[in-house]
């Protein structure tokens, strides 16, 4: 066993392109490869796993305040 030279190995290559990673842009090698996975995240090849649920805002929608009967008299 003689693994102790092999540095680059411990870390996953960049995911696209199979290079070793550096450290600025780990897990990718690059920017370049860094904007590529972004992309892909943007244009939905990738599954999102969780979106964040958002919070209700319609409570200007609630049903309509009508005239209060007991003031009609
Ligand atoms: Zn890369």
């Amino acid at each position: 066993m003689n693994i102790a030279n092999d540095n680059t190995s411990k870390a996953a290559p960049c995911p696209i392109c199979r290079k070793a990673p550096t450290e600025t842009y780990k897990p990718f090698c690059s920017k370049r490869c860094a904007d590529v996975d972004l992309a892909r995240w943007l244009g939905g090849t990738y599954a999102i796993p969780a979106a964040p649920s958002e919070p209700d805002e319609d409570e200007d929608e609630l049903a309509p305040r009508g005239p209060c009967p007991s003031d009609e008299d």
